[in-house]
């Protein structure tokens, strides 16, 4: 496919070219946690990366939105870790004010382990982990290809970046769609292992209340029963000075009504929750998760798809369906990047 324009008019003269940017070691598709803590690791061993996303913000599932005076997370609620590492880099962030502790569990479920949010709110984690990083943000990654001894990497604004080494971190689907769309073959076994990796889906409702929720302190649960299999109180969570409320549907719900008007589908949700809003609901948004969590995860913490130049695939449906999943799958592909770079 020949690559699209960018269009110069001068007077009824028009020149159309290409823009292409500079080469760098290693470019990364998704400035998500795989794809910023991967950045990090591959920064600090001496060789220039840089990101793009198609996002507005940084974080990709790591994700905060205000409705006025209202704050919401709306995707990952909270970190919880076991790996001295990525701890270390929690706390590290918490040192320099963008991280915080919540709580030790919810209700039922309190184990003493604990649950990490961002501050102000959960894109603060992302813009922690980007600090001293290069990321270009709105820049949609529509195709991958191989050219020569290094990889192109072109976007829907027609501008092409080439790198010795490429790493993919959207969700697997839309990887393998850019590497379709640049085609770059799989083996059949890694062909059918990828394809095989599906992701439930979320609904994501973030109400605006009157007054306080009666979501008792520390402001999370999980409903025993019915469509919802999460709801949080972002003002008792301590990130909102207004009443917000977070609903996660589940992915039976969110599956059946994925379709359907959203804001009908959030109606239903709020009324469903009804008993834990304990206020007025006064405004609504929906949001709409189509890769929310990996149903199936892979056995390997990266995919190593082609080793010279190296490709390489990571997220969290390689190292577990969390962020700390992700953090670790960026680790193993930082790893196995440099492992592969020419020196
Ligand atoms: C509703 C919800 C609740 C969750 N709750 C929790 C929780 O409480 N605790 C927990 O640990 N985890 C939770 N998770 C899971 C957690 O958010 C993810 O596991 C983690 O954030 C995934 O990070 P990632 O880097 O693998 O992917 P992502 O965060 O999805 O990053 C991928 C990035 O790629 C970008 N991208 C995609 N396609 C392109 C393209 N063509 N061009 C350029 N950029 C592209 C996206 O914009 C995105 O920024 C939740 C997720 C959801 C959705």
């Amino acid at each position: 496919m020949p690559p699209s324009d960018a269009q110069i008019s001068f007077h009824s003269l028009k020149i159309s070219m290409p823009i292409h940017e500079p080469s760098v070691d290693v470019l990364i598709v998704g400035a998500g946690v795989s794809g910023l803590i991967a950045a990090r690791e591959v920064q600090s061993a001496g060789r220039s990366v840089l990101l793009l996303d198609k996002g507005r913000g940084l974080g990709g599932r790591l994700a905060s939105r205000r409705i006025g005076a209202a704050t919401f997370d709306h995707g990952a609620q909270f970190i919880t870790t076991r790996d001295a590492r990525f701890e270390e880099i929690l706390k590290q962030g918490a040192e320099a004010g963008m991280m915080k502790e919540w709580c030790q569990g919810f209700s039922t479920t309190v184990d003493g382990h604990t649950r990490w949010r961002g501050q102000p709110a959960m894109t603060a984690v992302a813009k922690y982990l980007a600090l001293g990083l290069e990321t270009r943000m709105e820049k949609q990654v529509v195709a991958l290809r191989r050219a020569g001894d290094l990889y192109s990497v072109e976007t829907s604004t027609g501008e092409f970046y080439s790198a010795a080494a490429v790493l993919l971190t959207p969700p697997v689907p839309q990887s393998l769609a850019l590497l379709a769309a640049g085609e770059i073959e799989l083996d059949s076994a890694m062909r059918t292992r990828l394809e095989g990796i599906q992701y439930e889906r979320c609904l994501a409702v973030m109400a605006v209340l009157k007054g306080p929720s009666s979501i008792p302190p520390p402001g999370g649960l999980v409903p025993t029963s019915g469509p919802v299999s999460w709801i949080a109180d972002n003002q008792r969570k301590g990130i909102s000075v207004e009443p917000a409320v977070t609903i996660h549907a589940n992915h039976e719900f969110s599956l059946a009504h994925w379709e359907e008007d959203r804001m009908n589908s959030g109606r239903l949700l709020l009324e469903a929750t009804q008993s834990w809003l304990g206020a007025e609901v006064l405004s609504y948004q929906v949001h709409g998760w189509r890769y929310s969590k990996p149903i199936q995860v892979d056995t390997h913490p990266c995919a190593l798809l082609q080793a010279d130049p190296p490709l390489v695939m990571a997220g969290d449906a390689f190292a577990g369906p969390r962020v700390e999943g992700a953090a670790l799958s960026g680790m193993a592909a930082a790893e196995t990047l440099l492992a592969h770079l020419p020196h």
